[in-house]
């Protein structure tokens, strides 16, 4: 069955925040919003992603892809500048990126630095909060924002260091922002996947054991896949989610029950 017969999203109009290569989660949700017919356009970091994500406009016959590293406010006014000029209206969100440094996830909490924590903090949280606030008169009634998270924000999971609170951050966002954009019935909602070997994730030191581990202790003993992840945010973006706002949906295999 094709994805379009699962799920019709044509005429819907987003932008999918945080395509490094074809491997990304990002990735797999921008192809998979496509196929069910919408229309999708997306952000790279800069100009070394370039030659990875080219074809992937391609293929999904992008109207527009950017380079957006969020801690650039100038990048991020000409991403919104590319929304306007493209649809001026915007029906999905979806924020897929984050960084720490490797010491900052390897190192004891306790031994983070400032700058470390600071900049994690900014590019993974904040960025959510500076996205709505400059898209905020362009999101249509009843429009989707989702942002990715891991179970690290609610448990211990020792690899996952800095980016556990930060997580936490990030989904506590979406509550608050659940509340802000409610009246417009624009929903705020927080994916936490199992763990997915990406480009992110190859930096989390021993990630690899990790994955092995979490894989056995699913409930269907597998992991998921991107595109698995992809079509539960499909679910999200699409109007037969209208009611769910303010959640953090776990799409883990039933990791999370355990
Ligand atoms: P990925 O490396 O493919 O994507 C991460 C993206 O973040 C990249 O596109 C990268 O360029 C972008 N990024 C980093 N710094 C940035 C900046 N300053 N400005 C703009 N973009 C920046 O890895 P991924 O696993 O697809 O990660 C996507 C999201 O999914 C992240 O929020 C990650 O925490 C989350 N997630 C991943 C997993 C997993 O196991 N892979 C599990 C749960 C949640």
């Amino acid at each position: 069955m094709s994805s379009s017969s699962l799920l019709n999203l044509t005429g819907l109009k987003g932008v999918v925040l945080g395509v490094a290569n074809p491997r990304s989660i990002g990735w797999a949700v921008a192809s998979f919003l496509h196929e069910c017919g919408a229309e999708v356009g997306f952000t790279y970091l800069n100009d070394r992603a370039l030659r990875h994500v080219q074809p992937l406009a391609d293929q999904i016959h992008a109207p527009f892809y950017t380079a957006c590293n969020v801690q650039d406010s100038e990048q991020v006014k000409t991403l919104i500048e590319q929304i306007k000029q493209t649809w001026g209206e915007l029906d999905f969100i979806v924020h897929s990126l984050a960084f720490a440094h490797q010491a900052d996830l390897k190192n004891p909490i306790s031994n983070c630095t400032q700058e470390g924590f600071k900049e994690a903090m900014e590019i993974s949280a904040w960025s959510l909060l500076n996205l709505v606030q400059h898209t905020h008169d362009l999101l249509n009634e009843g429009a989707s924002i989702t942002t990715l998270s891991y179970v690290g924000a609610e448990r211990v999971v020792p690899l996952y260091g800095v980016m556990g609170p930060v997580k936490a951050a990030l989904e506590a966002e979406v509550r608050y922002l659940a509340h802000e954009l409610g009246p417009r019935e624009i929903r705020v909602n927080a994916v936490s996947a199992g763990p997915i070997k990406t480009l992110s994730a190859a930096g989390i030191p021993g990630f690899r054991s990790l994955l092995k581990t979490a894989q056995e202790s699913t409930a269907f003993k597998r992991g998921v896949s991107a595109r698995e992840v992809a079509q539960c945010i499909a679910l999200l973006v699409s109007p037969l989610s209208r009611c769910l706002t303010g959640e953090v949906l776990h799409v883990d295999c039933g990791a999370s029950i355990y």
